[in-house]
């Protein structure tokens, strides 16, 4: 399944959002140059959830992180990038995902990792709605295993290691939400180093 032609105008606007946090209004607005998006320049998407964005500029804006701030030079901002990114959305649209009312804090400790795998499948089943069809999500003896294919993070980008930096982020910051630490997770396959899908595992605290 290719990702959905057209994307909701918030998911421009908290990517944006997060995007001038993390690296300023002149790195943001350097990075739309390159990916030739001058029209989001000093003028995000409104903060609705009409379908008016194409998933071909999405891309485009997430490559064009890493290219112009390189494979190696990009990994922590990247992160930085998906991890306020899901932050923002508890914070300003929880609706996005799901979320909309849930206080993890308020669950039992020990069942805190399996409270994390119970909101990543609902999340995922809001996120699916958005950009189609494209993960696969399941437990395993490790952890959880998320996998996308295509890949929005990394499309149309050839790179050494696994670079889906934001991805990994974005999860840390689920798993810190639910479970108050942070969890270890690894992107283990990259459709951008030439694997046939994007594999992160979350792994259960103590594996
Ligand atoms: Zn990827």
């Amino acid at each position: 399944m290719p990702l959905k032609e057209k994307l909701p105008n918030q998911i421009f606007y908290l990517g944006l959002m997060a995007a001038e946090e993390i690296l300023g209004l002149n790195g943001l607005n350097s990075i739309l140059n390159y990916a030739k998006l001058q029209k989001f320049i000093g003028n995000y998407p409104p903060n609705n959830l009409e379908l008016e964005q194409s998933s071909e500029d999405f891309t485009c804006l997430m490559s064009g992180f890493i290219e112009v701030l390189g494979e190696r030079g990009s990994k922590a901002i990247t992160f930085q990038l998906g991890k306020r990114s899901f932050e923002l959305i508890v914070e300003q649209f929880p609706a996005l995902l799901n979320i909309d009312g849930i206080k993890p804090d308020d669950r039992t400790p020990d069942r805190l990792f399996d409270e994390y795998v119970r909101l990543q499948d609902l999340m995922f089943v809001a996120a699916k709605g958005i950009f189609g069809d494209i993960y696969t999500c399941y437990e395993n003896e490790d952890g959880y295993v998320i996998e996308l294919s295509p890949c929005y993070w990394c499309t149309g980008l050839k790179t050494e290691a696994p670079i889906c930096n934001a991805g990994n982020g974005f999860s840390h910051a689920v798993g810190r939400w639910v479970v108050g630490q942070d969890l270890r997770i690894e992107e283990t396959l990259c459709i951008a180093r030439g694997d046939d899908r994007c594999r992160h595992v979350v792994y259960r605290p103590g594996k």
